[in-house]
């Protein structure tokens, strides 16, 4: 996996995390470690969070915290397949289980195919999210790759300036 696609793959989970604000963003970094490609540091999962899906029921707040996680979870992806066409499977096999699995706590009782058209309609609203910021995407990408490792205040700057350009849709000057 090459450094230019490991960074959109980051950049993708970067923005997603930022916009989404389910945990805080702590860094990200294409420089590998561990066999890992490059990495998103990110803050733990809430602990009401966590106490509510594990109770199995889950209150409109955490259900949307675990919708918001399966569009961070899919954003390396699907950022790949926006700039590149297409995904490297061995890199995001990690994420797909990740996502599968809240996928299964939030359609508790749902079958299979019930869990695979949830996730599908997740990466098509993760695209068109991206998409749409995608001018931060990129932005996060060339930072990753002239720099490898960007801190958590840099993301947040960079994101900030370019959600703040393309990001305010209907908003009247
Ligand atoms: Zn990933």
């Amino acid at each position: 996996m090459d450094r230019r696609r490991t960074a959109y793959h980051e950049a993708g989970h970067a923005v997603m995390c930022y916009l989404s604000g389910t945990r805080e963003l702590l860094g990200a970094t294409v420089i590998p470690k561990d066999g890992d490609h490059g990495a998103v540091q990110f803050g733990e999962v809430p602990a009401a969070v966590v106490k509510e899906i594990e109770s199995l029921e889950p209150s409109p707040q955490s259900a949307n915290w675990l919708e918001q996680e399966v569009l961070f979870l899919l954003s390396g992806m699907v950022a790949e397949e926006i700039e590149f066409g297409d995904y490297f499977k061995g890199g995001v096999q990690v994420d797909i289980d990740a996502a599968t699995e809240r996928a299964f706590l939030f359609c508790d009782g749902d079958s299979p195919e019930a869990i695979s058209s949830f996730l599908d309609r997740k990466r098509g609203d993760a695209e068109a999210i991206l998409r749409r910021n995608w001018k931060a995407v990129r932005a996060v990408a060339t930072a990753l790759c002239e720099r490898g490792t960007v801190s958590a205040s840099e993301l947040t700057a960079i994101v900030k300036d370019s959600t703040e350009v393309t990001g305010d849709e209907g908003k009247s000057p």
